[in-house]
């Protein structure tokens, strides 16, 4: 019986609830699955709709991220918690399979740190914004996962994450997955996109990178550009955290799992020298 954590984004064209048939299979084979998943492109469109659009935060070395606010939170949690995750448990519990969606947020799962401020750049220079709600996954509670999974359950789990003094932010959730990863003893962590793989150039679907180990880390990071980037450093971070295997891969094609799982994507595997690095 192994664990494995999915998580499939929330970008455009990605719809996380096409791979609810694979999760309520491997569930009825015994697996324990743990499924998260992000929101981003439904947040950005009720964010439209609700005129309070999407603000997005280059910090200096290139990381991407959403400056949320207060009203962004809400919208945030609007579309996460309510509408994509409610849509991921009814797809999956169609299937046969004990979907419970959480966030983060409920029973204290995801605890993390707030930034106290954060660096941006606008219009070439580096301000500091310091009322943002997002932060980072520091620590992972299982008790109540492990509770779900040994139960036979499928945790759904979404941003946000929590304080410890209970403030809820925005993290990223290929990190927050990695971490989830790594608490839980995973075998095996598949982060689902809308790309193919790790691409050496991310215009050419055809430059796939296969593998990453110790000696190929450094070109796996310099390939990735903006969002890329977090998934990458997940990878790196579960790998470091003791999963034996990480895959980026496609999340928009049929069998998205069982093909990532084949090694049809980019394979993230632990090597000493990764983890003394
Ligand atoms: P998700 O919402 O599924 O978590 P993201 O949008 O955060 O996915 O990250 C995937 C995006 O990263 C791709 O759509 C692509 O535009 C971008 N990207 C940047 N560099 C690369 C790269 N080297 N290989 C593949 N994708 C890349």
């Amino acid at each position: 019986m192994s664990t494995i954590i999915i998580k499939i984004g929330g970008g455009k064209g990605i719809d996380p609830t096409r791979v609810a048939g694979e999760i309520a299979s491997l569930v009825a084979s015994g697996e324990r699955v743990v499924l998260v998943h992000g929101g981003s492109h439904e947040t950005n469109e009720l964010a439209e709709a609700l005129g309070h659009p999407t603000q997005t935060i280059t910090s200096p070395s290139g990381h991407t991220s959403r400056r949320t606010d207060r009203r962004t939170l809400d919208i945030f949690n609007m579309a996460y918690c309510g509408r994509v995750n409610k849509a991921v448990v009814e797809s999956l519990r169609r299937r046969g399979a004990d979907a419970v969606g959480l966030s983060g947020l409920d029973a204290g799962i995801w605890i993390g740190t707030r930034k106290s401020a954060i660096r941006a750049v606008e219009d070439g220079r580096t301000v500091l914004i310091r009322d943002d709600l997002s932060g980072k996954v520091d620590r992972v509670d299982t008790d109540f996962l492990n509770t779900l999974l040994g139960s036979g359950r499928v945790p759904v789990l979404t941003p946000p994450a929590v304080t410890p003094d209970g403030i809820a932010i925005n993290v990223d959730a290929d990190r927050a997955a990695a971490a989830t990863a790594a608490a839980l003893g995973a075998d095996e962590l598949l982060l689902l996109s809308n790309v193919p793989a790790l691409l050496r150039d991310p215009s050419d679907p055809d430059s796939r990178i296969e593998q990453v180990n110790a000696s190929t880390i450094e070109a796996a990071r310099s390939a990735a550009r903006g969002r890329m980037k977090n998934k990458v450093l997940a990878a790196e971070e579960a790998i470091v955290g003791g999963v034996t295997r990480v895959v980026i891969a496609s999340a928009a094609r049929e069998h998205a799992i069982a093909a990532a799982r084949a090694g049809e994507g980019t394979v993230f595997t632990s090597t000493r020298a990764e983890v003394n690095a």
